[in-house]
Parts: structure tokens; sequence; C-alpha cells
């Protein structure tokens, strides 16, 4: 009889232990990140948008400066913690941050340098233009948003754009408000008007 009851309980332990294994198992694999290899579009993706996230923030910071509208600094704020989050999993994956040490209105990617001076100069015009700035950085980036998650499968990358591109819905809502109270209107350049009008509608 004790022997019996011996022997249940060893099983017992050793469903117990491989049941542990096997929940454990693959995600501690999973969550060393460094052991995955992401693909060259996937990388590509991250450094782009980690540049194009620090782009809106100096873009904004600038003209929030110039024009004293508060919505830009507010915003600028909020694309501090975009980049940072993009930063984060560059750095998870073990991705050369092209935004490591650059300062601010300095980009490695040329098309981010070349549209940084198209978009202040665009700015620089009256604080109409500057509000319209706004929006088109934010379409532009749920339009490369859409782009980067069109080349992965990943969920943590799926988590970090569906983050990012909940955020630029709202800035856009944010800055087209103050475009139309300025008695002006934005259409847009990079996106569809069915996207366009479901970031402002919003995106849940
Ligand atoms: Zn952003
Ligand atoms: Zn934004």
């Amino acid at each position: 009889m004790g022997k019996k009851v011996g022997a249940n309980v060893t099983y017992a332990v050793i469903v117990v232990l491989l049941s542990i294994v096997l929940v454990l198992g693959p995600t501690v694999a999973d969550a060393t990140g460094s052991a995955v290899k992401l693909t060259v579009a996937e990388m590509a993706n991250l450094r782009f948008i980690r540049e194009e996230e620090k782009l809106a923030r100096d873009i904004y910071n600038v003209l929030g400066e110039m024009w004293g509208l508060k919505i830009f600094i507010k915003i600028a704020e909020s694309e501090q913690r975009h980049t940072d989050a993009v930063r984060l999993v560059i750095e998870k994956y073990g991705v050369s941050d092209p935004a490591k040490a650059t300062p601010p209105a300095v980009f490695v990617d040329k098309r981010l340098q070349e549209l940084y001076l198209v978009l202040l100069s665009e700015g620089k015009a009256s604080s109409l233009e500057a509000l319209k700035v706004g929006a088109l950085t934010e379409e532009k980036d749920i339009s490369d948003i859409n782009r980067a998650v069109g080349q992965t499968n990943r969920p943590d990358l799926l988590e970090l754009y569906a983050y990012l591109k909940d955020g630029s819905s709202v800035h856009l809502r944010g800055f087209m408000a103050q475009i139309r109270a300025a008695g002006g209107d934005y259409s847009p350049q990079f996106i569809s008007q069915e996207e366009f009008d479901v970031a402002m509608r919003g995106s849940k």
C-alpha cells in the first residue's frame, strides 16, 4: 500500500516537472531575444522608424518654440516615448541604433535628413503651415508603420507598431482640430483618404 502511494507521488512529481519544462521552456528561449534573428526588412524598418519618431520629436520642438504652440511641445514628449520604445526593441535584438549619438535635427538616414529640412522650411511660413507639417508627419508615420507591419509576423514588433500607430492617430486628430480651428484644412498625401478617416475616428 505504502509503496503504491510512493509510486503515485513520484509519478505526480514527474508530471508537474514536465509541465513546468513545457510551459517555461519556449518562453525562456524566446525571452532571451538575442538568439532570435530578425530579417533584413525587420531590422531596416526598426532603424528607420527609430529615427522617424526622433524626427517628429525634433521638428515639433523647433516649431513649438518658433510659434509658441503648446500642442507641439506636448506631442514632442510623446514622440520621445515613441523613439525610446523603438530603441528598447532595437537593443533587445542587438540591432545597431542610428539615433544612439545623434543630436536634434541630425539623422543617419539621408531621406529623413532631407525630410526634416523640407518640413522646417514649410513650418517656418506660418503657424497654420506648421500645424500642417504636424499632420503630414503623423500621416507619414502611419504610412511607414503600415509598411513595417506588412513585413513582420513577430508579436513583439506588431505590438510596438500598434502602440506607435495608435499614438500617431491621436496626434493627427490633435493637429487636425487646430488646423480646422485656424480656418485651414489638410488632405492626406501618404495614406489613403479611407485610412485617414479611420485615424480621425480613432483606431480602436
Ligand atoms: Zn510617434
Ligand atoms: Zn506623433
